[in-house]
């Protein structure tokens, strides 16, 4: 016959009465608190649990702590009062501890009951994973708002649009460039006046390189020409949109980044009436079928030769005024100036010549644009930092 005790521990501690307030009976009653705390702390297994745990013994309404205090501590003579506290003060700092530690031992356990299953197969692992996790596929999604494209983007995508209707393709180049095809290919020959006009940002620690291979921020989106025809015989019809680097200090109308929209077309007999006609159309798709286009004289190294396309205000219709006020946009000229443009250089040809670019057979025109300008412009912004302070309530007014 077999035997099998088994200790159960039902009766749960309480506060006795002290007979005497003797050091014997004080560390009797002390060492049998402690006992009951330590195996009460150890049946703590969960959050609740510990909950009632930390109640149990710390709540300030009829918590053990608090029933010492009444019956041991309240009751004590004056004699012993001072004994009796020490031994409280004693007790309170091991309750507490107690009870933290309790905490620690359950964290733990949720710790170790969330980590993943280590070993097995991959299928046996996702098996155990999801059963392990509880999702509600019911509750409501997150809502993630939708981005929209920044101003900027979206009025060079719409003037690129323009071109791809009229059968141009876009091309893209980098951002960092040589200076053969930043300027020597362009028609800037090395120590040219025209490329102080430039205000280039050179790359560090490059001297020791031939002028040609030394590398820059690209000044304009022009260097894309060059590397386009040498990759391309003509015709082509060519859109670069990209961004490009000055250096120029941050202000309303400038950024030492900035963004161009370039166009190339190069067959044989393009003429001046071939430009002025896809560009006065490209204006009028973009801003607006009344605008009227003009055209004055410039300078461009790799253009000859070169014009400065106005188109009438779009804000004003011309007149200079809006109502009583001065028309700020055209600077009551009636006018704005919109791009640089030109019959594209014999000389540029030449450094593709060997390519199909024959000056004395092909010709071709050239044109560039600011897109931030024209974003200004389109959406009737007077401060070009704002397009880049990212501010997100500037933003959204775009969405
Ligand atoms: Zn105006």
């Amino acid at each position: 016959m077999t035997t099998i005790n088994i200790e159960i521990n039902t009766v749960a501690y309480s506060v006795p009465k002290l007979k005497d307030y003797s050091p014997a009976t004080l560390d009797k009653a002390v060492d049998d608190l402690l006992s009951a705390l330590e195996k009460e702390s150890a049946a703590v297994r969960s959050d609740a649990e510990w909950k009632s745990f930390r109640d149990r013994w710390m709540a300030r309404k009829n918590g053990v702590l608090t029933q010492i205090s009444v019956l041991w501590l309240g009751r004590a003579p004056s004699g012993a009062k001072a004994d009796v506290g020490k031994r409280f003060n004693k007790l309170k700092q091991e309750v507490q501890n107690w009870v933290e530690g309790a905490w620690a031992d359950v964290e733990r356990r949720l710790v170790e009951q969330s980590t993943p299953i280590a070993s097995g197969t991959l299928d046996e692992i996702r098996v155990a994973v999801l059963e392990r996790e509880s999702l509600d596929i019911t509750l409501p999604g997150i809502q993630r708002p939708i981005g929209a494209e920044h101003p900027v983007i979206r009025a060079s995508n719409e003037m690129v649009a323009v071109f791809r209707n009229l059968g141009y393709s876009v091309q893209e180049g980098p951002e960092i460039e040589t200076d053969y095809y930043n300027f020597e290919s362009l028609n800037f020959p090395p120590n040219h006046p025209a490329r102080d006009t430039q205000d280039t940002l050179f790359i560090a620690n490059q001297r020791a390189r031939p002028l040609r291979e030394q590398l820059l921020l690209r000044t304009h989106t022009s260097p894309v020409q060059i590397r386009t025809m040498e990759k391309m015989k003509p015709p082509i019809r060519i859109v670069i949109p990209g961004r490009v680097y000055r250096n120029d200090p941050p202000d309303a109308s400038h950024s030492p980044m900035f963004h161009q929209i370039e166009g190339l077309a190069v067959d044989t007999n393009i003429t001046f009436g071939d430009l002025k006609g896809t560009l006065d159309h490209a204006m009028k798709a973009f801003f607006g079928s009344s605008v009227k286009t003009s055209f004055r004289p410039s300078f461009f190294p790799f253009t000859e030769p070169s014009a400065e396309m106005l188109v009438s205000c779009f804000v004003c219709g011309g007149s200079g005024k809006r109502g009583s006020e001065v028309c700020r946009p055209c600077k009551q000229t009636g006018w704005i100036e919109i791009l640089g443009c030109g019959m594209v250089d014999p000389n540029v040809f030449e450094f593709v010549k060997q390519n199909g670019y024959d000056p004395s057979k092909v010709s071709g025109f050239a044109f560039g644009m600011g897109a931030d300008r024209i974003a200004l412009l389109k959406y009737g912004v007077d401060d070009l930092q704002l397009f880049f302070q990212n501010d997100v309530r500037f933003l959204r007014q775009f969405a």
